[in-house]
């Protein structure tokens, strides 16, 4: 039977960081579905479970390497920018409570002053324009 497997999986792609994430999307969703009581809503949910499942299987499955490593890379790339964007939202969070984040009227370099100062002259250290804000 592992033999049968094994033979089975010879040349074939396997399991990657993509795949991970569809199988997890998939559950995902059927969970969601759960709290759904909207009849089409839940056949559309199903569906796409269904679809997400197939599609994952067929690239484990898959004899096409070099269009699966593309995939995975594409979905990397997608992973790491949603990362970063969380991270530097939550960075500017914790800025905010001892920095005031202002945008240049002239070029829109954001700029970074200490809070509590009153009202103070800022330069854009891009443009060096000059503005007036209450920090
Ligand atoms: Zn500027």
């Amino acid at each position: 039977m592992r033999d049968w497997f094994r033979r089975f999986m010879q040349g074939r792609y396997g399991v990657d960081h993509f795949s991970h994430f569809l199988v997890i999307l998939a559950f995902l969703l059927m969970f969601i579905q759960l709290f759904i009581h909207h009849d089409v809503l839940r056949l559309i949910i199903s569906v796409l479970v269904m679809i997400i499942l197939i599609f994952s299987y067929y690239r484990t499955f898959s004899r096409n390497h070099y269009q699966r490593y593309r995939e995975n890379e594409w979905y990397l790339k997608c992973h790491n920018s949603v990362k970063y964007f969380f991270s530097r939202e939550r960075n500017n969070m914790q800025q905010r409570k001892t920095y005031k984040i202002f945008r240049c009227p002239n070029c829109g370099q954001s700029i970074r002053v200490p809070k509590g100062k009153g009202k103070i002259a800022i330069t854009c250290p891009m443009c060096k324009t000059e503005f007036i804000k209450k920090s």
